[in-house]
């Protein structure tokens, strides 16, 4: 018996994780992703997997981002039954992405059904709330550092990632050829000095890594959010405007809260009050709260027994009365909404109210993809088609860099780099091809190690790496 890896999905593309381990026939996958963005990869999530999901033995789930988690519920109405291990804080944002985005499933699919656009009669859900549910059920939570047993001399452990709440790196154990072989996921990789999260945990030991290239040819911008931001600001309030900032509602609100109410702290911008608008939002920080003191976040977070995370004048917005008050409210402020890319949610209607005046400010705090309104916005445009009308562009804007939540080229290759030896092995996915190519021969030329770029459908035999 040998043991396998096998490409399943993150491979040619950022999206859609899904990596298959075989050893001694326990088949365990490492992430069940959904494949986001062109349209030809979303139809992927349609067809049927190319493995049996019933013999798959185990999953193993680095952190719960969609691009990681999103195709459990499909996974498990397929046939898997097996449990799907993860840290404690991924299983509890799982549950809040995952509901959301079977939520998010069935009204895409109602809204086609009444508009009778889609050439499937009736336009059916890629999952349901019930599949969320019943993958949900199947969540095996470990902490970080804790063995996990997937079978015959086959295991598992987690390290922080410092991605997102919860992130992981997977060191694994496998039998093969007669020895153990070690083999690590770099899952998503956070950043250095960052905040929020510590810094990721170094790199195991390892003969075969696998290690993602998110940002494998870019290095961010190396300004301070703050320094981008304060003058902006500081000039929006004596205006008298809103400040909106769309951000996406797990990781990147709470960022976002900690740069204001840090600077507002340290007198560098007015203290003005923000307003957390978005139920998922609300949700995740209250999620994130939990973990203050814990290892996931950097111990930096409570000062004086006080969370950063709330700093005063912070406002949360649940329930939709709560959020249409802020529509009577005047006076500078900040209000932070979902979804991040101006693609739908409140963040909408706040902005269809405030970009018709100049007084106003946008921020966008993230990546915005071709096709979304927060890219019609960075690209100048003078109209935002919003609810049926063209909204004219008054307000200013400002596009923040340097708050992602990946590490970027010399951070992947700091870590890749480890302080060990270098893995014998190296597969490069979770990347645009120009990216993955490029933290390809970044590897080869400085470690002198063979780094594969395998694509989707793709079987290794290890530990040669030969290709099947
Ligand atoms: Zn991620």
């Amino acid at each position: 018996m040998t043991t396998r890896i096998e490409f399943h999905g993150g491979a040619g593309t950022v999206t859609g994780s899904r990596y298959l381990i075989e050893a001694r026939g326990t088949r365990c996958l490492v992430d069940a992703g959904l494949f986001q963005g062109l349209k030809e990869l979303r139809l992927l999530n349609w067809q049927p997997p190319s493995f049996e999901p019933g013999g798959v033995n185990a999953l193993i789930l680095t952190h719960a981002h969609i691009d990681h988690s999103g195709y459990l519920p499909k996974l498990v109405r397929d046939g898997f039954r097996g449990p799907i291990y993860c840290t404690e804080a991924t299983a509890e944002l799982a549950e809040l992405m995952l509901l959301d985005a079977a939520h998010l499933q069935e009204e895409d699919a109602e809204f086609a059904n009444r508009r009778g656009f889609s050439k499937h009669k009736p336009a059916l859900p890629l999952y349901t709330v019930a599949d969320a549910q019943q993958a949900l059920r199947l969540l095996s939570p470990v902490a970080y550092g804790d063995w996990i047993t997937l079978g015959d001399e086959f295991r598992a452990r987690f390290a922080n990632a410092g991605h997102i709440l919860g992130s992981a790196h997977v060191e694994m154990e496998a039998p093969a050829e007669g020895r153990t072989l070690r083999i690590v996921f770099s899952g998503d990789l956070g950043r250095y000095a960052a905040p929020l999260h510590p810094d990721p945990r170094a790199r195991p030991p390892c003969e075969v890594l696998i290690a993602e290239s998110t940002y494998g040819d870019r290095r961010h911008d190396p300004t301070p959010p703050i320094e981008q931001l304060r003058k902006p600001f500081q000039q929006a309030c004596a205006r008298g405007g809103t400040i909106l900032i769309p951000s996406f509602a797990v990781g990147r609100a709470q960022i976002v809260t900690l740069l204001l109410g840090d600077a507002m702290r340290d007198g560098l911008i007015p203290r003005v009050p923000i307003h957390i608008d978005s139920p998922m939002a609300v949700d995740a920080t209250r999620i994130y709260a939990k973990h203050v003191g814990d290892e996931n976040l950097d111990p930096d977070i409570l000062q004086n027994g006080h969370s950063r995370l709330f700093p005063e004048g912070i406002h949360f917005h649940r329930s939709v009365d709560e959020s249409k008050r802020l529509n009577t409210l005047s006076g500078p402020r900040v209000i932070i909404s979902a979804s991040g890319m101006l693609t739908g949610g409140r963040v909408v209607h706040h902005l269809h109210r405030l970009l018709t005046d100049e007084r106003n400010l946008i921020v966008l705090v993230g990546y915005q993809a071709a096709g979304t309104r927060g890219r019609a916005l960075l690209e100048g445009r003078s109209t935002v088609r919003m609810h049926g009308e063209d909204v004219p562009v008054r307000a200013r804007l400002l596009s923040l860099g340097g708050l992602s939540a990946h590490a970027d080229c010399d951070e992947l290759m700091r870590w890749i780099r480890g302080d060990g030896a270098a893995p014998a092995q190296v597969f490069v996915t979770h990347g645009e091809p120009a990216s993955a190519e490029s933290l390809a021969a970044r590897i080869e030329r400085e470690l002198g190690v063979t780094a594969h770029l395998p694509r989707l459908g793709d079987v290794y035999e290890l530990p040669s790496a030969s290709k099947r």
